[in-house]
Parts: C-alpha cells; structure tokens; sequence
C-alpha cells in the first residue's frame, strides 16, 4: 500500500494561522516583529530562500528586510553589518543566508549574531542551551520535523528513531529533540557501516545526508514514518534516469526548467513507507514557519516575555 504523504505545505499553514493571534497582541503593544535577512552574492538558490522568507513575513504582518551584499563582501563588513543589526531595535531577528561565499569565515559571523535575535538557532550559545535542554531559540529545520511528527500523530515515546546525517544544522538537533520527546535514537554518517541495517531498525526515519536516492526500499522497515529532509538539485539526465525513468511528470519538469528538486530518498520507498514526506513540499515549508515563531519568539523575548521550554517531557 502506498504511504501517507505528511503534506509540510499544509502544516506550515496551520503554524503561521496559529501566529496571527501572538503577532495581533503584540500589535496592540505596538510591537511589529521584524527580520533582517542578509543575502551575500549571487547564488539563485539563495536568492529564492530569502525571497519566500521574506515573503512569509510580510504575509503575517511582521517586518521583513532583505540585505543584499556583493560577493566580495568581507568577513569584517559582514560581522559590522551584524553588529548594526544587533542594535536596531526594530529587528528581533537576524538571519544569515548560508553558504557564504568561499573566503568569509562563516563562524563569526554567526557568532556575531546576538543570541536573543539568533532566530535560526545556530549560535553556540543556543545550541548549548539546547543540549542543557533549556529554553531557546530552536534551530529551525530541527523544530520544524518535530512539528511534522507530532501534528501527524506519529508516536515517539519509545519509538526507535534513527537519523541519517550529523550536521550542527538538521542531524545533530534533530536528535537531541527526538531523545527529549523520549525515542530511542541512533545517529548515522557518512562512515556508518551498513546503513541499511541500522536504517531498519527505524520507526521513524529522518535523512538529511544531501545525497539524492541515498535511501531506497532496503532501508525501510514496512511501516516506518520517512521524513526526508534532503533538497539536492537534479541536472544531469543520467542521474535523472537513474532516479526517475519512468515519472512523466517528473521528466516534462525536468525537460522544461533543466534541473528538478529531489530529496535523499528515492521514490519507491513509497510503497514500502507507512508515511512521507515529499519533496519538494515537505520539510522546506516547515522550516520557514518556524522562522516566523522564532521571529515572533524573539520578539516577546526581548520585551520581557519568556519563550517556553524545550518540551514539557522528563529528562
Ligand atoms: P551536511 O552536508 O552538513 O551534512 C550531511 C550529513 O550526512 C553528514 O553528517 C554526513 O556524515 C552524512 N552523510 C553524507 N553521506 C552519507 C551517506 N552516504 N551515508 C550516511 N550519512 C551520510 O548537510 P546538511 O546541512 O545537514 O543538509 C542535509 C540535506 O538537507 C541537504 O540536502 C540540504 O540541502 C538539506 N536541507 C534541507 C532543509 C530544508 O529546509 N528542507 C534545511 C537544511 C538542509
């Protein structure tokens, strides 16, 4: 039987409605959160990152800026260009598109990034916090699976869940958050000896490995929630025969723009799978809600609210 699909679109939906109350009562202390994005370069992916985010804030009413710098900027112009953002009190949340260019030392300029304006969750300070299971700022992608996961009512107490990929950004938190809402969790990596076997074991599989169809029917336990959190670009035609010979959809797509976005799990783990969710439309979504009530998070944060706890379940 085919798998359930958790619809990210839909859910993201739901998150940003849920907003509009907290944002409404923060208007009434004339309040308007806002987000300062800094876009450095060129790079079209980034570009269209930043657009939609931007974009999401403004339909829910918050204050959105895009600041765009030349590729050449420099690590120091990028770091002053944060610091003037951690003064304007009308921004309460700085958000830095990565990757930065090549020559720019990537760690400080997050480390630049005040701590109660860090609404991507990255900083240091916040990961540590997150790790002493304090309240915080969540990383995004992170909080935005857990979102899936539980508005899709699939079970984590005691549940073996099973994370492909270790990154500061999407592996590492994601299982910190999976162990505080008490699943068994294992960690993979790209040195992991026989991934299908450990990916097995899995009632909830969550892969952000960046390496399209990584996971194929092998590595499914009939049943098993999959959330692919991969979002790699498709331009060669071998790689995508090799993926999607036979999905018209996909080739007329694929013939038109000269590329198509795939995540890391290939398409016949669908039939294997109890749920999923796709790509593009998935995750992607959810990370960009959770930007929004991080956004408004730290707003409240910095005006004296408190931000709630990581969860309200036990160590
Ligand atoms: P990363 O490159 O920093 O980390 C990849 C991780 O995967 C590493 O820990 C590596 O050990 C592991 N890995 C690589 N190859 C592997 C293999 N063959 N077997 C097992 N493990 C392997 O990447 P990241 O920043 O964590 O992102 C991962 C993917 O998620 C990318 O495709 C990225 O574009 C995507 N992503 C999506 C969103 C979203 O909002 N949907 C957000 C962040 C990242």
């Amino acid at each position: 039987m085919a798998a359930r699909i958790l619809n990210g679109t839909e859910i993201a939906g739901q998150i940003k409605a849920e907003l509009a109350e907290p944002v409404s009562r923060l208007g009434e202390q004339g309040i308007r959160p806002g987000l300062a994005a800094v876009l450095v370069g060129n790079d079209p992916a980034s570009q269209i990152y930043v657009r939609s985010k931007v974009k999401s804030c403004e339909s829910l009413g918050l204050l959105g800026e895009t600041i765009h710098c030349p590729e050449s900027a420099s690590t120091e112009q990028l770091v002053k260009l944060v610091e003037e953002l951690n003064r304007r009190d009308e921004i309460d949340g700085i958000l830095v598109q990565l990757p930065l260019p090549k020559p720019v030392d990537t760690n400080a300029v997050l480390m630049a990034i005040a701590p109660n304006k860090d609404v991507d969750g990255l900083h240091p300070l916040n990961i540590g916090r997150l790790a002493e299971r304090l309240e915080t700022l969540l990383p995004c992608t992170p909080a935005g699976i857990m979102e899936i996961l539980r508005r899709s009512g699939i079970p984590l107490p005691g549940a073996e869940a099973v994370v492909v990929g270790r990154s500061n950004i999407v592996g590492k938190p994601t299982a910190m958050l999976l162990t505080y809402a008490d699943a068994t969790v294992t960690v993979c990596h790209s040195k992991t000896r026989d991934l299908a076997q450990v990916c097995r074991r899995a009632d909830v599989l969550i892969v952000a490995a960046g390496r399209p169809g990584l996971i194929t029917p092998e590595h499914v336990k009939p049943g098993a929630t999959v959330v692919d959190v991969g979002m790699n670009r498709i331009e060669s035609r071998e790689q995508f025969d090799r993926l999607f010979r036979n999905d018209a959809k996909k080739e007329a797509a694929f013939r038109k723009n000269g590329f198509v976005v795939t995540g890391d799990v290939g398409p016949e783990v669908a039939e294997v799978a109890g749920a999923i969710t796709p790509v593009p439309g998935g995750v992607g979504p959810l990370t960009i809600a959770m930007l929004m009530v991080n956004t408004v998070k730290a707003a409240g944060l910095r005006r004296g609210g408190r931000i709630p706890a990581v969860s309200s379940g036990r160590r």
